[in-house]
C-alpha cells in the first residue's frame, strides 16, 4: 500500500449518460470498498483481494429497497488507475438506476467527483505524468486510426520518456554551471563549454523536431480546412460533391450560383478534411452579391490551411492559372494544389501542356487532372492532398513522436527560445550566471509538459477540460 494524498472518496458515472445495456459507476479513495460493502449483498468484500469480481445485489440498507443486480470490480491501492482503492460497479444502464445508485453511495459517504478528478488523482499519486494524463482525454476523443495511435503512444509514455531524457542531460550541465556560480570569483570552469555546445545543438534539434511535428499533430487532432476556389463554372461544387460522395452542394450551369459557402468533412486515411466550396472568383463581378462572395472567398482562403485551386482545362491557359493562384495567395504561406478539371472535354495536347508548364515552374505547384463530373482522377487528388498535409513527416507516424497538444507546443516554444539564448550566450562568451539562468528557464518549460514542474492553476485548467467520471 502506498501513502495517498486524499482522505475523501469520490464517485461518478464513468460511462456516458443515457440508457445503455450497462453503466459503470466508479469510486476511488480510502473508503471506496467500505462504502460499497455497506450496500452490497455479498459478504467478504472488505477482505477480498484486489483485481477480483463480485456478483450480487445493491440494496438501500435503510429501506431494504432492492436497486439492481450488479458486478463489483475491486482494485486495491496501489494497483489501480488512481493508485487508491477503486471500485467499479457495473449496473444496468438506466438513468433511473444510475441516479439511485449514485444517491445511495453519496448518502453512504462518497463525494461526487469533479471533472477529471480520477485522472488528476492518478497524476498526483505518480501513476502517470501530466502528458500521459492529457493523453487519456485524447484517447477517449480519438476518432481515427492515426489520432488513436498518437494518443496511445503518448499515454504509454513515449513522449514523456523522450522529454525526460533531454531534461536529464541538460540538468547535469545546469548543475555544473550552478557549481561554478557557487565558487564565485575564483573563475573555475567545471562545465566544459564545447561539450555544452554539442549537447545544446542536439537538444535544440530534438525540440525543433517536436515543434515541427505539432503542425501535423494539430491536423491529426483537429482536421484541416481546405478551400476549393476557382472561376465560376470551373466545377467546384461538382468536385465537392464528388469528394463528399453525395449531392450536398448545389450544382448549376449558370456561372456564379454558389453564393454561400458549403462545407463538409471527409476523413482521408484518418485525417479529417473540411472542404469549403466558395463562390466563383472573377475580375469583374457581375453583381453585388457576387462581389460579396468574392471578397469572402479571399477571406476564406486566408483562414484555410490548404487551397485547392480548380480550373476548367478548356477555358484557361497555364499562365492564367498561375497568376490567379498567385493573386489569391499573395502574402500567405499556404500549400496549394492546382486541379485541372474536365479531362473528358480537354484534348490530350492541352492536358500535356498543363502538366509540362506546372512541372517546369521555379516553385512548382502540384497539379492534378480530374474530371469531377464523371469522377475520374479523384484517387490521385486524394493522394496529393494527403502528401501536402503530411509532408514527409507522416511516413513514420507509427514510430515518431508527434506533438498534438497546444500546451505542449507552447512549452516547447518557450524552451526553444531559452535554449537559443543559451547558445547565443555561449557564442559570445557570456557570463556563467546568464547561461545558468537561461538553462533553468528552458528546463522549467520542458518540465511543465510532463508535470515535473506544475502549479495548481495549470492542473485545474487541464483537468477541468475532462468530463466528470474520467
Ligand atoms: P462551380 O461554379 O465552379 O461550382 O461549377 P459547377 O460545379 O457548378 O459546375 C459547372 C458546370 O460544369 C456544371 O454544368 C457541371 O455539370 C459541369 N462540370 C463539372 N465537372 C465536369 C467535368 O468533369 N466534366 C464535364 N464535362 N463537365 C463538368
Ligand atoms: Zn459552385
Amino acid at each position: 500500500m502506498v501513502q495517498t494524498i486524499f482522505s475523501d472518496t469520490i464517485v461518478a458515472l464513468s460511462t456516458p449518460p443515457g440508457a445503455g445495456a450497462l453503466a459503470v459507476i466508479r469510486l476511488s479513495g480510502p473508503a471506496a470498498i467500505e462504502i460499497t460493502a455497506t450496500v452490497f449483498s455479498k459478504k467478504g468484500l472488505l477482505t477480498a483481494p484486489g483485481h477480483s469480481l463480485h456478483y450480487g445485489t445493491l440494496r438501500d440498507p435503510e429501506t431494504s429497497q432492492l436497486l439492481d443486480e450488479v458486478v463489483v470490480a475491486l482494485y486495491r491501492n496501489p494497483r489501480s488507475f488512481t493508485r487508491e482503492d477503486v471500485v467499479e460497479i457495473s449496473c444496468h444502464g438506466s438513468d433511473y438506476v444510475v441516479r439511485q445508485v449514485l444517491a445511495l453511495l453519496l448518502r453512504k459517504g462518497a463525494r461526487l467527483a469533479e471533472a477529471g478528478e480520477f485522472t488528476k488523482r492518478a497524476f498526483l499519486h505518480g501513476a502517470m505524468d501530466l502528458a500521459q494524463a492529457e493523453a487519456v482525454a485524447d484517447l477517449i476523443a480519438s476518432d481515427s486510426a492515426i489520432s488513436h495511435r498518437v494518443a496511445l503512444n503518448q499515454l504509454r509514455g513515449g513522449f514523456s520518456q523522450e522529454l525526460r531524457a533531454l531534461r536529464a542531460r541538460l540538468i547535469k550541465f545546469a548543475a555544473l554551471l550552478e557549481l561554478e556560480l557557487d565558487f564565485g570569483e575564483e573563475d573555475v570552469e567545471f562545465a566544459d563549454r564545447s561539450g555544452l555546445a554539442l549537447l545544446l545543438a542536439e537538444v535544440r534539434g530534438v525540440v525543433g523536431g517536436l515543434l515541427r511535428s505539432f503542425e501535423l499533430g494539430n491536423v491529426i487532432k483537429n482536421g484541416i480546412t481546405a478551400v476549393i476556389a476557382g472561376r465560376p463554372n470551373a466545377g467546384k461544387s461538382t468536385l465537392l460533391n464528388a469528394l463528399l460522395r453525395e449531392e450536398r452542394a448545389i450544382v448549376s450551369a449558370i456561372p456564379g450560383t454558389t453564393r454561400d459557402f458549403i462545407e463538409d468533412e471527409v476523413s482521408l486515411e484518418g485525417i479529417r478534411f473540411r472542404f469549403v466550396d466558395t463562390a466563383g472568383l472573377r475580375d469583374n463581378p457581375a453583381d453585388e452579391i457576387e462581389a460579396i462572395g468574392v471578397s469572402r472567398t479571399r477571406q476564406r482562403v486566408r483562414q484555410a490551411a490548404l487551397l485547392l485551386y480548380l480550373f476548367d482545362l478548356t477555358e484557361v491557359t497555364p499562365a492564367e492559372v498561375r497568376s490567379e493562384i498567385e493573386a489569391l495567395t499573395e502574402g500567405l504561406h499556404l500549400p496549394v494544389v492546382a486541379v485541372g478539371n474536365k479531362t473528358d472535354l480537354a484534348s490530350p495536347e492541352t492536358q500535356a501542356s498543363f502538366m509540362a508548364a506546372f512541372g517546369r515552374a521555379a516553385q512548382p505547384v502540384p497539379l492534378v487532372l480530374v474530371a469531377a463530373g464523371p469522377k475520374q482522377g479523384l484517387d490521385a487528388l486524394q493522394t496529393t492532398l494527403l502528401a501536402q498535409v503530411r509532408g514527409s513527416d507522416l511516413e513514420n507516424t507509427a514510430s515518431a513522436t508527434i506533438v498534438t497538444n497546444v500546451r505542449h507546443a507552447r512549452a516547447l516554444e518557450t524552451a526553444a527560445a531559452h535554449l537559443a539564448a543559451v547558445q547565443a550566450g555561449l557564442d559570445t562568451n557570456r557570463g556563467t550566471e546568464l547561461l545558468a539562468a537561461d538553462l533553468r528557464h528552458a528546463l522549467a518549460a520542458l518540465g511543465e509538459i510532463t508535470g515535473e514542474i506544475s502549479s495548481e492553476d495549470l492542473l485545474t485548467s487541464i483537468f477541468t477540460e475532462f468530463c466528470i467520471g474520467k
